[in-house]
């Protein structure tokens, strides 16, 4: 059975070596030694200036909002995974979509602009697939209405827009540590942001608040993450290399032999790729199911990311209509790629589709 995704597993003696150091220190979660490793390796790695680890992505997302103190309205997309809706709701901010752009994939900045009213706080695009976004254009927006910026980076792991992380955009970036994703620490997330002093609110904000040991500064909720988390992402950052030239020489098999036949998100020409998804676009939403049905009879499973369009979920009050993207949530299908697969996996893949 080959599924869209297989969470990476580093040799399981290396894994076991850091567990037992954490059984050494008697250290299991609270800034412990292999967090403060793990953040440190990660801000370099990355080429952030603060970087605070969390035990999701999603609430990476809510901290960001309540670290900015958004309320009201945020414009963001609704071609995403569902927790960059369902975080702002949570959250209790309404969600406005600005419809995105059928090349990229991500949010059209030119859409932004007539959705700002007063109670917009906000603005929270999403790298969609890694792809990185406008971001010049969305920052130029943002400056002129005095809005915040938050991107949700889950998918853009190690990208770069320029030569420098994309994470060092906006006013905070953050990113999802779930075992499917590029990188993982099982479960885990991190947010990123140049602003010290933001940094510092975020990292009390994740810890009830407590900011000495007889003194709680603010209000705060518990995000933090645990040292086996950390051991794990330890472990898989080594990897990365060989992480990425594996995903890289998938992702370019499947573009030799599928360029022509169906139709690719277009990239940002500033910016790098991670191979994190390897999405196409149907012509029809009928093929799609077609070639969908074909590949699960052989046992193969891809993923209908993102479908339904977010603007759609039904514990929404909204009623913004975003044609471009409910027309590509019917068409998108993102096709298998993690480290154990094979080139013959993708010849076998490929063949289905194009019959
Ligand atoms: C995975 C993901 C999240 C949520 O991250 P979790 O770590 O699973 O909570 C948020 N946004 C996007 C775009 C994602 O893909």
């Amino acid at each position: 059975m080959i599924p869209v995704t297989k969470p990476y597993l580093p040799p399981l003696k290396k894994l076991n070596a850091q567990i037992r150091k954490i059984y050494n220190s008697e250290h299991l979660t609270n800034k412990g030694p292999m967090l403060k490793e793990l953040e440190q390796r990660l801000t370099e790695y990355l080429g952030v200036r603060n970087l605070i680890l969390v035990n999701n992505g999603s609430l990476a997302l809510q901290v960001a909002y309540k670290a900015l103190d958004l309320k009201g309205e945020v414009i963001t997309t609704p071609f995403s995974f569902v927790a960059t809706t369902s975080t702002q709701v949570w959250e209790g901010l309404t969600p406005v979509f600005a419809d995105i752009n059928s090349n990229s994939l991500n949010m059209d900045p030119d859409n932004i602009e007539p959705l700002i009213t007063e109670k917009t706080s906000a603005i929270v695009p999403v790298h969609v697939y890694g792809n990185p976004c406008e971001v010049e254009q969305i920052q130029k927006i943002a400056d002129k209405y005095n809005l915040k910026v938050i991107y949700d980076a889950a998918h853009a792991f190690g990208v770069k827009y320029k030569g420098q992380s994309v994470l060092n955009f906006g006013d905070i970036s953050t990113l999802s540590f779930h075992a499917t994703k590029l990188f993982h620490t099982i479960e885990g997330g991190a947010v990123v942001t140049e602003d010290d002093e933001l940094a510092r609110k975020i990292r009390l904000l994740i810890n009830f608040g407590i900011s000495g040991p007889e003194k709680v500064e603010s209000v705060g909720t518990n995000a933090k993450m645990n040292e086996f988390q950390a051991a794990m992402g330890l472990c898989v950052l080594d990897d990365m290399n060989v992480i990425l030239k594996k995903r890289k020489y998938l992702h370019d098999t499947y573009v030799k032999k599928l360029k022509g036949s169906l139709k690719m998100p277009q990239w940002n020409s500033q910016g790098s790729a991670n191979y994190g998804y390897f999405p196409v676009l149907f012509e029809s939403e009928e093929k799609l199911l077609a070639a969908q049905q074909r590949l699960n009879e052989n046992e193969i499973y891809p993923r209908r990311y993102f479908y339904p369009s977010l603007n759609s979920l039904g514990y929404l009050e909204s009623s913004i209509k975003t044609p471009v993207s409910e027309d590509i949530c019917r068409r998108v299908l993102c096709l298998p790629v993690y480290v154990s697969l094979s080139k013959k996996d993708v010849n076998g893949i490929v063949e289905i589709i194009l019959s």
